[in-house]
């Protein structure tokens, strides 16, 4: 059976201006300093920053990532960056399908699919977002809605050393409401299942991380939960301290 190393992920959307954004990648950095580290960090700042706090990350093992790239290497398109770009910036993992992303730009999974493809192509890992709405979930939907999107939003080549997959229930995110752990243990169930039949063995390493109001009181638990296998962190990836809590509790 895969091993599967838990990975933390913060993703800081759109917040942070320079001073602030370099003092709190300089706390986090310091917590990771000298550390061997038992799981997986990575950081996703805006994309302004990327060029003021990689140094901070120099001497650690934190990762840096993007929050979403275009499907192109290059062209027309104004306002958009490329994931060769974010990896040339020093980004080694991006988001794709944030349900921000799939709600504020009308991004399906096909359009995840193509963004997956081009983290791949830029030699970065695809952390692709799924997770049903609200409405769904109270429908007794959640399991179809997310193994469809696990389905359709893979590029074939998304195997364990290149893609991650991350649950987020849509009306978990930023609300301080998160499912039952027995639900959060279904879903992620479901997932392997998917994965297995689907998409077949190479994706047998493959992490699954649960993401929705994962803060420092609740990381423990949710981490212990059968095939968590980290966490995408949004609003308590801005905290320092806290972020660093849930580093600890996927380590312990
Ligand atoms: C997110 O947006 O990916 C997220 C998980 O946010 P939060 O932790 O604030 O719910």
């Amino acid at each position: 059976m895969a091993v599967r190393r838990k990975l933390i992920a913060g993703n800081w959307k759109m917040n942070g201006l320079r001073e602030e954004a370099i003092a709190q990648a300089g706390d986090i950095a310091a917590k990771a300093m000298g550390q061997d580290l038992a799981c997986d960090v990575v950081i996703c700042p805006p994309t302004t920053l990327l060029a003021k706090i990689d140094r901070a990350f120099d001497a650690s093992s934190v990762a840096l990532g993007g929050q979403d790239c275009h499907a192109a290497e290059k062209g027309a398109h104004t306002g958009d960056i490329s994931a060769e770009m974010l990896f040339d910036a020093g980004c080694r993992y991006v988001i794709v399908g944030h349900s921000e992303r799939r709600t504020d730009h009308g991004e399906g999974n096909a359009t995840v699919r193509e963004k997956a493809a081009a983290a791949h192509r830029a030699g970065m890992t695809a952390i692709v977002c799924v997770g049903e709405t609200g409405a769904e979930h109270d429908a007794g939907e959640t399991l179809n809605v997310v193994a469809r999107q696990v389905v359709e939003s893979l590029p074939p080549q998304a195997d364990g050393a290149n893609t991650v997959i991350a649950y987020e229930p849509v009306w978990a995110i930023g609300s301080g409401r998160t499912p039952t752990l027995d639900e959060i243990a279904a879903v992620h169930g479901h997932i392997r299942a998917t994965l297995a039949t689907a998409c077949g063995a190479t994706t047998e390493g493959m992490r699954v991380l649960y993401g929705g109001s994962v803060k420092g009181a609740n990381a423990a638990e949710i981490l212990a939960v059968e095939a968590v296998d980290g966490a995408l962190v949004g609003g308590a990836s801005l905290k320092a301290d806290e972020f660093w809590q849930i580093v600890s509790a996927a380590a312990a």
